[in-house]
């Protein structure tokens, strides 16, 4: 084994031929001028030295430095993209994506198809592709067709901090993927880049390198930001706080761009229209107008023009390469920096935290030059930050997280930072999980405030104290802790990568976590079944090394979580597909009906509200439809509001006046073309639907569908608690599931909210007044045993007459023999 390491590093260490030419590129004067004031150019001798003596480097600078646009011209300048081959570049959003690869076009005087990107849902990559900018998932993707990813000579992993799970995963794979390249006479270059010198977990990590990479700091001249602290925290209304903050400073001081950070898209576009109330101008209303365009992203506008060309829609082909599993797009973070000294209060431009000033008091005289900011934004709107505001305006952008260190916007003087970020949270035991807003960390924090010393000295308003400050983590963990596996163990195990223990994550998940990935993987059937023999430790190691079986590799092909990923598998029976497909699609873009339980401004909204309210109440009954059919419950209802707004042609009317959010049915929509491809692709035969209207389903499929949720969802399964257990008041209506202590009960807009079946499954349990099960579908008890016998210890009839919990051990106590054929079919096996 010695030797083998030996051998190693020799070819690691082993400077691989260098390309010779050197590439011209033919820059407009104004652009060259603005190159040459970033950092990372006084850097480029240094850095292309590294990466021809290195199979890896890191390159650390703070945002704004030049990284992201510059060092991929570097490369391509030295003749990295001129043997055909070509340098990629992941991001993990995909706003940077798309707007990183138009300004490196721009700057390079290169169309785009030479300098293009790719993500999820397209890209204009050409065969005269030199640059490549794409998201993780994409090149996560890639590798599972080519793992030696042979077209490119470079991979540069850009925004490593953000320690998101595809870019955890990509530096993993590359750690092996380059070595082997280079041991094959294919020579091919690893660049790390991050906003932070915090990269011990990259380079001092001998599971990853066994020579750690050199690492680069590119200085970056940075002001001094003052932090001016609130003496209070809002523990509510922070986008309330952030407009008064935000009037302040543009009313009493001088100039400079103003940079607000929020949490989501939602609270972007409110605090917009209210700083446009404010300080209304022309401009500011017609560019309020195209936000509302905005909002209907690119897609939308690509399905407006299909309907006009058109009657029917035919959905849109996808390209299966062309994925990332996961749909959240804004990220968290995890970083450091260097910013002026902290004040708390006392300066001349600390304008004090109080909030006495109503918005009519604003002063309406000087323009506010009002931009949102955040990931799914169009392109074209979002390039509007990197402009220079009308003349004698001042920039205000509100922003997600995505301006933390994804973007940099130049002119920003002052910031407003809410100290809060919206991220996915998941228990591991209950499988609860939710998007909640937080803290965001210490490191975080300071990004954001060094954000105001770009150009010239800068202050940053915290709408919080630094006593709150002070209970920040320090930095946000790495994504892959607080995160359910199974969709990356799945992934992973499609690439033969078995023992996903061993993989070289940079921070590994728990072995906890992995285990529960593996368990729910065989029992869905994707992995194959440990052997049960042998001593525990064995039994133990062995469960942790299953190979993916063919099932698992046609689930792995599928941009959607295995649990979902096994009902499309099982789909095609009994011409069920068209209706699983939908509800899967409905699932994933989690809530489809808009809130309409938020508390209303005025008196006119609230009883439009209520009347709206009622709308939804009938349009859901109607949608659950009755007999057979209300048995799918839930998912019926979602089967039936995907259908009824197909025929009504899928307009943003039909969705606000059923409740619907317009959004939600665009994306259902897109989804549902994506997996008909998909499911295609595994079993040709298939072969279905183009249109998207759909019948609703006959009862016979009905009961086919609950059959297949089941098998989907099976540890997702709850039992009505029985009158004679009902020891305690707080079980009143609740349901047991296996492996939670409390009750789950059925929501009151749910449609099985008055039926109570004795035997459910549900999607998911959110957590709000109750434990609220959403998705919830009837079971019949006779299935269990057939469908989840993964799930089930047998007992004798007279035992256990009706399937009971076994909490200790979550398990289902049941006997074999069941009624299920009572129905007269049964599921075939599935075959690839
Ligand atoms: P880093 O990756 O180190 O954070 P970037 O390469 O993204 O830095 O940015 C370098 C500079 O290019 C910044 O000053 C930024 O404002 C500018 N820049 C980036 N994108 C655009 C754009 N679309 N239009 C104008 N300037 C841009
Ligand atoms: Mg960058």
């Amino acid at each position: 084994k010695e030797k083998k390491i030996s051998e190693q590093e020799k070819v690691q260490n082993k400077a691989p031929s260098q390309p010779a030419v050197f590439i011209p590129v033919d820059r407009s004067p104004e652009i060259q001028e603005a190159r040459l004031k970033l950092p990372v150019l006084a850097e480029e001798q240094v850095i292309m030295e590294a990466v021809r003596e290195n199979p890896g480097v890191v390159i650390c600078g703070e945002t704004g430095s030049g990284k992201t646009t510059q060092v991929p011209q570097f490369l391509y300048e030295a003749g990295y993209a001129s043997d055909g081959q070509i340098i990629g570049i992941t991001e993990p959003r995909r706003v940077a994506a798309v707007s990183m690869s138009h300004r490196v076009a721009k700057e390079m005087n290169l169309p785009p198809q030479v300098v293009s990107y790719q993500i999820r849902y397209e890209g204009n990559v050409t065969s005269d592709t030199k640059i490549k900018f794409m998201t993780d998932g994409v090149l996560l993707k890639e590798i599972q067709k080519d793992f030696l990813l042979k077209r490119y000579r470079v991979i540069i992993i850009d925004e490593a901090h953000e320690r998101s799970v595809y870019t955890d995963i990509l530096i993993g794979l590359l750690s092996r993927i380059v070595p082997l390249r280079n041991k094959k006479g294919m020579p091919m270059k690893l660049l790390i880049m991050s906003a932070t010198l915090r990269v011990e977990d990259f380079t001092d990590n001998q599971r990853l390198f066994r020579t750690p990479p050199p690492v680069i700091k590119v200085d970056s001249r940075q002001f001094p930001v003052t932090i001016h602290f609130n003496k209070r925290t809002p523990m509510e209304d922070y986008t309330g706080e952030a407009f008064h903050k935000t009037c302040k400073i543009h009313r009493m001081l001088p100039p400079g761009g103003i940079l607000v950070f929020l949490t989501g898209q939602a609270e972007v576009h409110n605090l917009c229209r209210r700083l446009r109330n404010a300080f209304p101008f022309r401009k500011n209303n017609a560019d309020a107008a195209e936000d509302e365009d905005a909002d209907s992203s690119e897609a939308m506008r690509k399905f407006k023009k299909a309907k006009q060309k058109k009657k029917t829609v035919s959905l849109p082909r996808i390209d299966l390469d062309n994925y990332s599993a996961l749909p959240v797009d804004e990220g968290d973070e995890d970083r450091e920096a260097g910013i002026g000294d902290e004040e708390d209060g006392g300066s001349d431009l600390d304008i004090g935290d109080d909030v006495a000033d109503s918005e009519e008091k604003a002063d309406p005289s000087i323009p506010l030059y009002v931009l949102p900011l955040y990931s799914l934004l169009a392109p074209e709107q979002q390039a509007k930050v990197f402009r220079p505001p009308p003349p004698g305006t001042r920039l205000c952008v509100v922003a997600t997280n995505v301006a933390e260190t994804s973007l940099t916007i130049p002119g920003i003087k002052y910031v407003v930072d809410c100290g809060r970020v919206k991220k996915r949270f998941y228990d591991r035991v209950t499988g609860v999980s939710s998007f909640k807003v937080t803290w965001t960390s210490q490191a975080s924090a300071n990004q954001r405030a060094g954000r105001a010393g770009r150009t010239e000295p800068g202050h940053c308003y915290r709408l919080y104290s630094s006593a709150v400050f002070g209970d920040f983590s320090l930095f946000s963990e790495a994504e892959i802790t607080r995160r359910p596996v199974e969709d990356l163990v799945l992934q992973m195990k499609d690439l033969n990568i078995d023992k996903v223990v061993n993989f070289p994550f940079p921070t590994p998940p728990s072995t906890e976590a992995l285990v529960a990935a593996e368990q729910l993987l065989v029992s869905l059937g994707a992995l194959e079944e440990p052997p049960r023999t042998g001593r525990v430790k064995q039994i133990q190691q062995a469960s942790l090394s299953c190979p993916i079986t063919p099932l698992g590799r046609a689930m792995a092909s599928f941009p959607v979580t295995p649990r979902y990923a096994k009902m499309l598998a099982l789909g095609q029976q009994q011409d069920c597909l068209p209706y699983v497909i939908a509800v899967v699609a409905a699932m994933t873009v989690r809530e489809i009906f808009e809130d309409l339980d938020r508390p209303a401004r005025s008196e006119e909204e609230s009883s439009k509200l209520t009347q709206r309210r009622a709308r939804m109440t009938q349009m859901r009954r109607l949608w659950a439809g009755q007999g057979a059919a209300l048995q799918l419950g839930d998912l019926m209802v979602m089967l039936g509001a995907v259908g009824a707004c197909e025929f009504a042609g899928c307009t943003p009317k039909f969705c606000e006046d059923n409740g619907l959010r317009y959004k939600a049915m665009v994306e259902i929509r897109k989804l549902r073309g994506q997996l008909t491809n998909a499911v295609n692709a595994v079993c040709p035969a298939v072969g279905v639907f183009v249109d998207p209207k759909m019948t609703p389903p006959t009862e016979h499929q009905v009961v086919c569908l609950r059959q297949i949720v089941l098998a989907g969802l099976g540890d997702h399964l709850a039992r009505r608690v029985q009158a004679e257990d009902l020891l305690d008041p707080k079980w009143k209506n609740g349901y047991k599931t296996p492996l939670m202590d409390d009750p789950v009960f059925i929501h009151p807009n749910s449609a099985l909210f008055k039926r109570l079946p004795e035997f459910v499954v549900y999607q998911e349990v959110m957590e709000t007044t109750k434990m609220y099960m959403r998705g919830v579908s009837a079971v019949e008890a006779e299935w269990v045993p057939q469908l989840l016998p993964q799930y089930c210890h047998f007992s004798s009839p007279e035992e256990s007459p009706s399937p009971w919990f076994c909490s200790s051990t979550g398990t289902i106590r049941c006997h074999r023999k069941s009624t299920f054929f009572r129905v007269g079919w049964q599921l075939p096996a599935v075959e690839m």
